[in-house]
């Protein structure tokens, strides 16, 4: 049987299988994957999948990691999808209760539908169909679900790509890749980075009685001339990228300063983030703004500005890609174009993802977003993915396993 005829027939199981998913909750925080990953082990195991590893850091927030062995002679395909979902927030919102998954119209609703447990039935029906089917590889495929990507990532990602030492010539995530189109509306090659740092401004602070007699500086209002200076005058330093032209610097995005009425303000700041580019560097970044900030304040001579970056990973989580000529990028839009009959066009994610961890630290080239769903839909209520583009994802999926590890 044809590989894709396999994924067909076993159509129901597969929705069957997401529902499954979404019905047993994983939400981060608290974090624990514990239930998820004994539904997904105890269908791989139903699949004729048995040699599973389970990989943790903490026995609460296992990863589940399968090798479908090829012939040893060809690259590692990794196929990755995180188990875990943000909390539900606001329930209320929801028009039906978002731990019981419905199909209406064609759409499955439910937490952690679109984001992203559709998209990691897809990757293991793919890998089950690949197997039943015997079909053709030269090279592995190895499916990971892993835990915590909605948080720290410390105890998914990041432990696979450091303690745990994983491996893979090429990676594909399956975050929804649709905005604001059909679902697989791009073929997202890059995550942008994030940096997030403060800015803070120390003043004078003593008796607000006393600030027409006492030479004094007032922190507020020398900390809102320095967002306002930083926002007109800081230049990064970047070469603009075909798919996404530049960072985006967010100044303020929380500010606090001063104590209270009756007290002159002693200290104000701002916190602020940069979502950076690939070839970007931490070192460059923090030069540029301090050299931004040190021609500031040589007009506020009597003030002392102090940039400081936030602690690990939020001072720099390293942005990643995919080159657009990597041969499974054109294996994926090869199968697009078999299954969906469109070629999606290329693009980069607007947010962050595990690319960060399996790129930056393991070396893993790693395309952020390839997967059923849309992107605006994750984290809010009403959550939903096209059932139909459940079993597409499996199909592509498959369909550029084949390809690519047949080369
Ligand atoms: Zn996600």
């Amino acid at each position: 049987m044809m590989t894709t005829d396999w994924i067909r027939k076993h159509r129901d199981d597969l929705i069957d299988f997401v529902m499954e998913l979404v019905a047993t909750p994983s939400p981060n925080l608290p974090g624990d994957e514990r239930a998820v990953a004994k539904a997904i082990t105890a269908h791989l195991r139903r699949l004729d999948m048995d040699g599973f590893e389970i990989a943790a850091k903490e026995p609460h927030r296992p990863n589940v990691i399968y090798r479908l062995a090829g012939r040893g002679d060809g690259p590692t395909l990794m196929l990755c999808g995180h188990s875990d979902t943000k909390p539900v927030g606001d329930g209320e919102q929801w028009r039906s209760d978002p731990m019981k998954p419905v199909i209406r119209d064609g759409k499955m609703y439910g937490l952690g539908t679109t984001d992203m447990k559709g998209a990691v039935a897809a990757m293991i029906y793919a890998v089950a169909a690949l197997k039943q089917t015997d079909a053709p590889l030269h090279g592995d495929v190895l499916l990971v679900v892993n835990a915590d990507e909605e948080r720290t990532m410390t105890c998914g990602s990041e432990f696979l790509a450091t303690d745990y030492g994983i491996k893979a010539d090429v990676c594909l995530l399956g975050e929804p890749s649709g905005i604001d189109g059909p679902e697989f509306e791009f073929l997202h090659l890059l995550s942008r980075g994030l940096s997030c740092f403060t800015v803070r401004v120390l003043g004078t602070q003593m008796h607000s009685s006393l600030s027409d007699r006492m030479p004094s500086v007032n922190a507020s209002i020398v900390m809102g001339e320095v967002l306002h200076r930083l926002d007109r005058e800081l230049k990064l330093t970047f070469e603009p990228h075909p798919l996404c032209a530049s960072p985006t610097t967010n100044l303020g995005v929380r500010i606090e300063g001063g104590v209270g009425y009756g007290v002159y303000p002693g200290s104000a700041a701002f916190q602020s983030d940069i979502r950076t580019l690939p070839g970007m560097s931490r070192d460059q970044l923090e030069r540029d703004l301090r050299s931004c900030l040190e021609s500031i304040s040589r007009d506020y001579p009597k003030a002392r500005i102090d940039l400081t970056f936030e602690e690990p990973p939020l001072d720099w989580f390293a942005p990643s890609q995919v080159e657009a000529d990597h041969p499974l990028v054109g294996a994926l839009l090869d199968a697009a174009q078999q299954v969906l009959g469109r070629r999606p066009e290329l693009s980069a994610f607007p947010g962050g993802t595990d690319a960060k961890n399996f790129q930056v630290e393991a070396g893993i080239p790693t395309i952020p977003s390839f997967g059923p769903g849309w992107l605006p839909l994750a984290h809010g209520p009403n959550e939903c993915v096209g059932v139909e583009a459940i079993v597409q994802a499996a199909q592509m999926y498959a369909i550029a396993a084949m390809s690519y590890l047949r080369a």
